[in-house]
């Protein structure tokens, strides 16, 4: 059956925009994902996670783009490998008030905007994104108010003719262990992501990342897929 509805999906190959991802293929989007390489740590296994994913979904077509822009940049520990990634006991240490050394600046809007061009030009009617509650305790533009006010500038950003994309955020209010249910429950291939921060062929198993997912799994009451280095 051919669809009807065309979806860009902006797909990291974590686990919140791969359950995204799936969430959109279920509702019957043809599916595009869309990845960024921003001269992340993980980029290589990033990259080799959506083209599995991608193939996993039968999704129409997977594009990427390069933003090495945002690597030049530095600051953030994922893109410097000067800076330490916090790990173990460490990744709590963040002051309030303070920006956690794995912030990427403006990341999300810049990563956003390159999926809203490459929408625009595919006629997308939606982009379908993993922003999620667990995340936006750490990063602000993971929140609803973040989703709906990119909306509004959206339906100023494209041409005139245009019907601009809807950016969608299904699991915006939901924590790790009830996205991780949710993946199940859409039948997301969590076994292809990978989440480490520190880009390994195995998850370490101790950053921010990996011990959300750890801790999601269990608390989900879901068996582990994942192959950690620390157990
Ligand atoms: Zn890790």
């Amino acid at each position: 059956m051919v669809k009807t509805k065309i979806a860009v999906c902006v797909c990291s190959g974590g686990i919140d925009s791969t359950v995204a991802a799936a969430i959109a293929s279920q509702e019957d989007y043809e599916t595009h994902l869309f990845h960024a390489s921003y001269g992340q740590r993980a980029e290589k296994r990033e990259k080799e996670a959506v083209e599995k994913i991608a193939a996993y979904l039968g999704a129409k077509e997977l594009k990427f783009v390069e933003l090495p822009f945002l690597k030049e940049l530095g600051r953030s520990s994922l893109t410097d490998i000067t800076r330490e990634v916090p790990v173990a006991e460490k990744v709590n240490l963040v002051k309030q008030g303070e920006t956690p050394s794995t912030w990427v600046p403006c990341r999300n809007l810049i990563l956003l905007a390159n999926a809203s061009a490459y929408g625009e030009v595919i006629s997308a009617e939606a982009i379908f994104l993993g922003f999620n509650a667990e995340e936006a305790r750490s990063y602000p533009d993971n929140e609803k108010e973040f989703v709906r006010r990119y909306n509004l500038v959206l339906e100023k950003a494209v041409a005139s003719y245009c019907q601009p994309p809807t950016v969608k955020a299904p699991l915006v209010d939901l924590l790790k262990p009830a996205i991780i249910k949710k993946g199940k429950e859409v039948e997301a291939p969590l076994h292809l992501t990978y989440s480490c921060y520190l880009g390994g062929k195995k998850h370490c198993g101790i950053c921010e990342s990996c011990l959300h997912r750890r801790r999601g799994f269990k608390e989900a009451g879901v068996e582990d897929p994942t192959d950690y280095i620390q157990e």
